[in-house]
């Protein structure tokens, strides 16, 4: 074991500390970045005192945030991905037999990192012939774009800094117009329990805004707080009508290799405890 501990600083009243060294540093436009070798979770990838992956852990967040969503939908060809400079949920998203992929990451500084400190992060699917690369904030890329898509993941930080414009009301409006009729999108909301009042809040303005909602929960071992959330919403595509048999098939068509998702866990991880029903409504 290594001397230094390292703490992530989102709240100040609770932090998770893990023991290791400093790789690297640096203080780019919009945020502080700080890469990590930690003793029990390898590389570690903190914004602003919040940790956002590490490689021991990332595969649960990065598969229960894009094959849900792609597996729901019967042809998702193009996605769009808002946040994820580490390439986490690019390398899952190019799985499926998608078109396009357009990752929209307001940070050019995160990818090239990541790149560099995270090969396994992205394995390589940085230079897939599918992927476009914008480097925009999220919420002016929406508040522009013409182009429709069958899925939006909100690959996002935490709601501080420059990731709180991809929280609010208008945000969500332009995600809705940026969808085709069937599609759909989800975002990670946060810790059931140290964050539920990001899962409250945002899913009360998504209610206000798509007729389908539905809430998956996953334990995330360096996300803090027990069961963490993503919240989906659609027009059209209510994830609880989506049948078993269907899910099993596009699983097994595709032939998809996962350590974390399987179709099973796709419909268990929306059954939520009590108390996340009554947050809810
Ligand atoms: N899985 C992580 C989590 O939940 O903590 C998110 C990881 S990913 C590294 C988040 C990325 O979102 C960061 O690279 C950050 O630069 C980017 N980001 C923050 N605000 C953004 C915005 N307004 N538009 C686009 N990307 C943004």
């Amino acid at each position: 074991m290594r001397n230094m501990w390292i703490y992530e600083s989102l709240y100040p009243d609770i932090k998770i500390g893990l023991t290791g060294q400093l790789l690297y540093k640096t203080k780019t436009p919009f945020q502080d970045v700080r890469i990590y070798d930690t003793d029990r979770f390898g590389k570690l990838l903190l914004i602003d005192g919040a940790i956002q992956t590490t490689e021991k852990d990332e595969f649960i967040y990065h598969e229960m945030i894009t094959h849900p969503v792609l597996l729901m939908h019967s042809n998702p060809k193009n996605i769009l991905i808002i946040g994820g400079g580490d390439g986490g949920v690019l390398r899952e998203v190019l799985k499926h037999n998608i078109k396009k992929v357009t990752l929209v990451e307001i940070d050019e500084e995160v990818i090239n990192l990541s790149k560099k400190f995270f090969p396994t992060l992205s394995r390589g699917a940085f230079n897939d012939q599918r992927v476009n690369i914008v480097i925009q904030d999220g919420a002016r890329f929406i508040r522009k774009t013409k182009e429709t898509f069958d899925i939006v993941i909100i690959d996002s930080p935490d709601p501080v800094g420059a990731a709180k414009a991809l929280f609010s009301k208008n945000f969500y409006i332009g995600i809705s117009s940026a969808l085709k009729e069937n599609g759909i999108m989800i975002r990670q909301t946060g810790s059931t329990i140290v964050q539920d009042g990001v899962l409250k809040k945002n899913y009360k303005l998504l209610k206000a805004i798509f007729p389908y909602l539905a809430v998956e929960i996953a334990a995330i071992p360096t996300y803090i707080g027990g069961f963490f959330s993503f919240t989906i919403a659609s027009k059209s595509i209510n994830p609880h009508k989506v049948q078993y048999k269907t899910v099993l098939k596009m699983f097994e068509n595709l032939d998809l290799k996962t350590k974390f998702y399987n179709p099973e866990i796709h419909f268990a991880s929306m059954q939520l405890p009590n108390y996340v029903i009554e947050d809810l409504q």
